[in-house]
């Protein structure tokens, strides 16, 4: 295979640095508005002599905000004092997304975690993937990248791992999602692992947490506390940050299945029948999909395929055939 270029993204930080850096990746992008322009997307790195190097990003979709809310002000608040090692923050991966407030970048309509590992000749979401998987991914001992359900699901707060089949890997995983104390960790299964950052990280050998906090486009009180203490107990946890975890119960949830997963089959619009977090039995409606074309019609049932509670759902009002309705966890022993 012949040499990658070199990518064509320039950070304004030094990542050997000791201190406080706010700085950005400046990404070219010539265009109508803006010859010869960059995108310009913010990086902090707080570095304090040798040790282990965190690498925290939110904004991997554009219309998720617990991770940016948390991130900005990690980056604003953390003294290096309080820091052994490095910490990295990006808090809005994919800017241009997150500037337009939507999941996928307006520019090439690219879903970031979906364009790992980019290319360096590819368009501006790849680039910035690229970036990641070449010059920031390497320097990492410990990954975490927020998510939530954007605007189209609504999650009960959770951080996740995945089963990995390095077990000790998969071990220092689950050791920080416990760690990071959100109401419920997850044993993450993914219906669709090509592409996504997790994978890139997890098959560079990394410690790769994630989280899916709420969603529906907008934030919550609760989930922004969630986001702000349990990214200090994963540094924390890490020996990255001074002081102690600040444990909170959690509840472990399994995805054993794709089952957990259920999709809509009709256009329509959404009654949910059972709230998040609620109990689940197998065979149970969680929700009916109404036909709106014409009256008379008898709304489709969307029916467990097995027991647990509701993780996920399907947030705004409509819904599309293919849309995911809901997701099931299993309430597992950590
Ligand atoms: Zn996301």
């Amino acid at each position: 295979m012949p040499a990658l270029r070199p990518s064509p993204i320039t950070p304004t930080v030094d990542f050997e640095r000791d201190g406080v850096q706010h700085g950005f990746l400046r990404l070219p992008y010539s265009r109508d508005d803006s010859a010869w322009g960059s995108v310009m997307i913010p990086v902090c790195v707080i570095r304090n002599g040798k040790g282990s190097t965190a690498l925290l990003t939110g904004g991997n979709h554009g219309d998720e905000y617990e991770g940016p809310l948390a991130l900005y002000d990690l980056a604003r608040a953390l003294d290096p004092k309080n820091v052994s090692g490095t910490v990295i923050i990006v808090p809005a991966m994919n800017y241009p997304a997150f500037r337009a407030g939507t999941r996928t970048s307006p520019i090439d309509k690219g879903n970031m975690n979906r364009s790992f590992p980019g290319r360096p000749d590819g368009t501006v979401t790849e680039k910035i993937a690229d970036y990641f998987q070449r010059e920031l991914l390497p320097r990492a001992d410990i990954v975490f990248d927020f998510h939530s359900g954007g605007r189209t699901l609504d999650f009960v707060p959770f951080c996740a791992a995945h089963t990995l089949p390095d077990k000790a890997q998969e071990k220092k995983a689950f050791a920080a999602v416990e760690a990071f104390s959100a109401p419920f960790s997850m044993r993450m299964t993914e219906i669709d692992a090509v592409g996504m950052y997790d994978t890139a990280a997890e098959e560079m050998g990394k410690v790769f947490v994630t989280t899916e906090l709420g969603g529906g486009g907008t934030s919550r009180a609760e989930t922004v506390r969630v986001a702000r203490r349990g990214i200090l107990n994963v540094l924390r946890h890490a020996g990255i940050v001074d002081g102690a975890v600040e444990k909170a119960r959690t509840q472990w949830l399994d995805m054993p299945s794709g089952d957990c997963f259920a999709f809509a089959e009709e256009d329509g619009m959404i009654e949910t029948m059972v709230d998040l977090g609620e109990p689940v039995q197998d065979g149970q409606v969680v929700a009916r999909i109404h036909p709106v074309g014409r009256t008379g019609q008898a709304p489709q049932e969307i029916k467990a395929r097995m027991p647990g509670l509701l993780a996920a759902r399907h947030f705004p009002g409509l819904v599309k055939a293919g849309d995911c309705v809901s997701v099931l966890g299993v309430a597992v022993q950590g």
